[in-house]
Protein backbone atom coordinates (compact mmCIF):
# COMPACT_ATOMS: atom_id res chain seq x y z
CA UNK A 1 0.00 0.00 0.00
CA UNK A 2 1.33 3.78 -0.92
CA UNK A 3 2.68 5.36 1.95
CA UNK A 4 0.00 8.32 1.35
CA UNK A 5 -2.76 5.90 1.37
CA UNK A 6 -1.36 4.63 4.71
CA UNK A 7 -1.09 7.88 6.40
CA UNK A 8 -4.88 8.39 5.52
CA UNK A 9 -6.16 5.48 7.30
CA UNK A 10 -4.49 6.00 10.20
CA UNK A 11 -5.93 10.17 10.27
CA UNK A 12 -9.23 7.95 9.12
CA UNK A 13 -9.05 5.70 12.35
CA UNK A 14 -7.92 8.48 14.76
CA UNK A 15 -10.68 10.68 14.02
CA UNK A 16 -12.96 7.31 14.37
CA UNK A 17 -10.83 6.87 18.19
CA UNK A 18 -11.84 10.61 18.62
CA UNK A 19 -15.81 10.26 18.49
CA UNK A 20 -15.57 6.45 19.83
CA UNK A 21 -16.11 5.55 23.28
CA UNK A 22 -12.79 3.31 23.00
CA UNK A 23 -10.78 6.36 24.40
CA UNK A 24 -10.94 9.73 25.95
CA UNK A 25 -8.58 12.85 24.89
CA UNK A 26 -6.11 12.09 23.07
CA UNK A 27 -5.42 8.52 24.45
CA UNK A 28 -4.62 5.78 22.50
CA UNK A 29 -2.72 5.66 19.67
CA UNK A 30 -2.96 3.75 16.08
CA UNK A 31 -0.55 2.34 13.45
CA UNK A 32 0.22 0.79 10.51
CA UNK A 33 3.10 -0.49 7.85
CA UNK A 34 4.47 -0.59 4.70
CA UNK A 35 5.93 -4.02 4.67
CA UNK A 36 7.62 -3.06 0.34
CA UNK A 37 8.87 0.26 2.13
CA UNK A 38 9.18 -1.20 5.90
CA UNK A 39 8.01 1.83 7.32
CA UNK A 40 5.54 2.75 10.05
CA UNK A 41 2.87 5.33 9.72
CA UNK A 42 2.18 5.78 13.46
CA UNK A 43 0.08 8.78 15.55
CA UNK A 44 1.96 11.46 17.26
CA UNK A 45 1.86 11.96 20.87
CA UNK A 46 -0.92 14.22 22.64
CA UNK A 47 -2.49 14.86 19.00
CA UNK A 48 -6.22 15.88 19.74
CA UNK A 49 -7.52 13.15 16.79
CA UNK A 50 -10.23 15.77 16.22
CA UNK A 51 -8.31 18.22 14.24
CA UNK A 52 -5.57 15.46 12.76
CA UNK A 53 -4.25 15.54 8.92
CA UNK A 54 -2.35 13.65 7.33
CA UNK A 55 1.07 15.89 7.76
CA UNK A 56 0.24 15.16 11.67
CA UNK A 57 1.32 11.22 10.89
CA UNK A 58 4.72 10.30 11.76
CA UNK A 59 6.67 7.73 9.34
CA UNK A 60 9.26 5.06 11.45
CA UNK A 61 11.75 2.85 10.01
CA UNK A 62 12.52 -0.44 11.55
CA UNK A 63 14.74 1.08 14.03
CA UNK A 64 12.29 3.38 15.45
CA UNK A 65 13.99 6.30 14.20
CA UNK A 66 11.65 9.54 12.35
CA UNK A 67 11.65 9.39 8.53
CA UNK A 68 9.29 12.13 7.82
CA UNK A 69 6.84 14.04 10.04
CA UNK A 70 7.23 17.21 12.10
CA UNK A 71 5.88 15.90 15.24
CA UNK A 72 6.88 13.28 17.49
CA UNK A 73 5.34 9.91 17.27
CA UNK A 74 3.30 8.26 19.67
CA UNK A 75 4.91 7.67 23.38
CA UNK A 76 3.72 3.93 22.46
CA UNK A 77 5.90 3.73 19.30
CA UNK A 78 7.98 0.65 20.65
CA UNK A 79 5.03 -1.11 21.29
CA UNK A 80 3.96 -0.67 18.26
CA UNK A 81 7.74 -1.51 16.54
CA UNK A 82 8.00 -4.70 19.06
CA UNK A 83 5.18 -6.21 17.26
CA UNK A 84 6.14 -5.41 13.82
CA UNK A 85 9.15 -6.96 14.19
CA UNK A 86 8.10 -9.82 16.09
CA UNK A 87 4.96 -10.28 13.29
CA UNK A 88 5.19 -10.42 10.00
CA UNK A 89 1.12 -11.00 9.57
CA UNK A 90 0.66 -7.65 11.39
CA UNK A 91 -0.10 -4.71 9.58
CA UNK A 92 -1.62 -2.64 11.81
CA UNK A 93 -2.52 -1.86 15.34
CA UNK A 94 -4.69 -0.12 17.53
CA UNK A 95 -4.24 1.04 21.26
CA UNK A 96 -6.78 1.86 23.48
CA UNK A 97 -8.12 2.94 26.59
CA UNK A 98 -11.60 1.24 26.44
CA UNK A 99 -13.47 1.07 30.14
CA UNK A 100 -14.66 -1.81 30.46
CA UNK A 101 -11.29 -3.88 29.24
CA UNK A 102 -9.48 -1.66 31.21
CA UNK A 103 -11.65 -2.18 34.02
CA UNK A 104 -10.74 -6.15 33.48
CA UNK A 105 -6.94 -4.98 33.31
CA UNK A 106 -7.36 -2.92 36.48
CA UNK A 107 -8.73 -6.01 38.18
CA UNK A 108 -5.29 -8.28 36.84
CA UNK A 109 -7.76 -10.67 35.31
CA UNK A 110 -7.91 -11.58 31.44
CA UNK A 111 -10.64 -12.05 29.35
CA UNK A 112 -12.12 -15.31 28.95
CA UNK A 113 -14.39 -16.60 26.14
CA UNK A 114 -17.53 -15.27 26.77
CA UNK A 115 -18.64 -14.65 23.33
CA UNK A 116 -18.34 -16.06 19.70
CA UNK A 117 -16.87 -12.99 18.39
CA UNK A 118 -13.34 -13.05 20.70
CA UNK A 119 -12.25 -15.75 17.94
CA UNK A 120 -11.45 -12.52 15.74
CA UNK A 121 -8.36 -12.48 18.09
CA UNK A 122 -7.51 -15.41 16.67
CA UNK A 123 -7.98 -17.10 20.06
CA UNK A 124 -10.00 -17.16 23.19
CA UNK A 125 -8.55 -15.51 25.53
CA UNK A 126 -7.40 -12.37 25.71
CA UNK A 127 -4.43 -12.49 28.04
CA UNK A 128 -3.27 -9.82 30.28
CA UNK A 129 0.23 -8.25 30.00
CA UNK A 130 1.73 -7.05 33.27
CA UNK A 131 1.81 -3.46 34.44
CA UNK A 132 4.61 -1.50 33.11
CA UNK A 133 5.07 2.61 32.89
CA UNK A 134 3.62 3.53 29.76
CA UNK A 135 5.48 4.51 26.77
CA UNK A 136 8.63 2.28 28.08
CA UNK A 137 10.50 -0.69 26.57
CA UNK A 138 9.50 -2.94 29.52
CA UNK A 139 5.67 -2.34 28.53
CA UNK A 140 6.60 -2.70 24.89
CA UNK A 141 7.99 -6.07 25.56
CA UNK A 142 5.28 -7.47 28.08
CA UNK A 143 2.56 -6.63 25.22
CA UNK A 144 4.65 -8.30 22.60
CA UNK A 145 4.87 -11.65 24.92
CA UNK A 146 1.22 -11.35 26.27
CA UNK A 147 -0.13 -11.20 22.46
CA UNK A 148 2.09 -14.16 21.69
CA UNK A 149 0.25 -15.98 18.43
CA UNK A 150 -2.69 -13.98 19.03
CA UNK A 151 -3.95 -10.51 17.69
CA UNK A 152 -4.54 -9.01 21.40
CA UNK A 153 -3.97 -8.16 24.54
CA UNK A 154 -5.15 -6.25 28.00
CA UNK A 155 -2.36 -4.25 29.34
CA UNK A 156 -2.84 -4.24 33.20
CA UNK A 157 -3.73 -0.51 35.09
CA UNK A 158 -3.63 0.38 31.11
CA UNK A 159 -5.63 -0.25 28.52
CA UNK A 160 -6.26 -2.35 25.04
CA UNK A 161 -3.79 -3.75 22.48
CA UNK A 162 -5.18 -4.99 19.73
CA UNK A 163 -3.92 -5.51 15.98
CA UNK A 164 -4.66 -7.24 12.00
CA UNK A 165 -3.32 -7.34 9.03
CA UNK A 166 -4.66 -4.16 8.31
CA UNK A 167 -6.42 -1.26 10.22
CA UNK A 168 -10.11 -2.17 9.50
CA UNK A 169 -9.48 -5.17 11.28
CA UNK A 170 -7.17 -4.59 14.24
CA UNK A 171 -10.07 -1.51 14.69
CA UNK A 172 -12.60 -3.95 14.65
CA UNK A 173 -11.07 -6.13 17.36
CA UNK A 174 -10.78 -3.29 19.49
CA UNK A 175 -14.21 -3.00 18.83
CA UNK A 176 -14.89 -6.53 19.56
CA UNK A 177 -12.67 -7.01 22.83
CA UNK A 178 -14.25 -4.19 24.57
CA UNK A 179 -18.22 -5.37 23.44
CA UNK A 180 -16.79 -8.98 25.18
CA UNK A 181 -15.41 -7.47 28.29
CA UNK A 182 -18.75 -5.17 28.84
CA UNK A 183 -20.73 -8.90 28.56
CA UNK A 184 -18.89 -10.34 30.74
CA UNK A 185 -18.22 -8.01 33.21
CA UNK A 186 -22.50 -7.55 33.06
CA UNK A 187 -22.89 -11.72 33.29
CA UNK A 188 -20.72 -11.74 35.83
CA UNK A 189 -22.21 -8.68 38.18
CA UNK A 190 -25.49 -11.21 37.87
CA UNK A 191 -23.86 -14.97 37.93
CA UNK A 192 -21.73 -17.12 36.79
CA UNK A 193 -21.06 -16.35 33.12
CA UNK A 194 -20.74 -19.23 30.33
CA UNK A 195 -17.22 -19.69 28.79
CA UNK A 196 -16.89 -21.38 25.18
CA UNK A 197 -14.66 -24.17 25.07
CA UNK A 198 -11.74 -24.06 23.07
CA UNK A 199 -12.69 -26.23 20.20
CA UNK A 200 -15.88 -24.21 20.33
CA UNK A 201 -13.96 -21.49 19.40
CA UNK A 202 -11.61 -23.11 16.87
CA UNK A 203 -14.90 -23.64 14.95
CA UNK A 204 -15.70 -20.23 15.19
CA UNK A 205 -12.17 -19.24 13.90
CA UNK A 206 -12.92 -21.45 10.86
CA UNK A 207 -16.47 -19.80 10.35
CA UNK A 208 -14.85 -16.21 10.26
CA UNK A 209 -12.07 -17.19 7.65
CA UNK A 210 -14.75 -18.35 5.49
CA UNK A 211 -16.80 -15.49 6.60
CA UNK A 212 -14.29 -13.30 5.31
CA UNK A 213 -13.53 -14.88 2.33
CA UNK A 214 -17.21 -14.65 1.06
CA UNK A 215 -16.63 -10.87 1.49
P1 LIG B 1 0.33 9.12 22.95
O1 LIG B 1 -0.56 10.33 22.91
O2 LIG B 1 1.78 9.46 23.13
O3 LIG B 1 0.08 8.23 21.76
O4 LIG B 1 -0.03 8.28 24.26
C1 LIG B 1 -1.33 7.91 24.58
C2 LIG B 1 -1.35 6.61 25.31
O5 LIG B 1 -2.37 5.96 25.28
C3 LIG B 1 -0.15 6.16 26.05
O6 LIG B 1 -0.30 4.86 26.49
ZN1 LIG C 1 -2.24 4.06 26.49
Amino acid sequence: MKLAELRAQVVNYCRRLAQSDLSIGTTGNISAIDQEESLIAISPGAMDYGSMEAADVVLLNLQGEVVDGERRPSSEWAMHLGCYAQRADIGAIVHTHSPAATTLAVLGQELPAVHYMIALSGGGTIPLAPYHTYGTAALAQAAVAAMGAGHACLLQNHGVLAAGPDLAWAWSLAEQVEFCADIYLRASAVGEPEILSQSQIEEVIEQLDAYRAQH
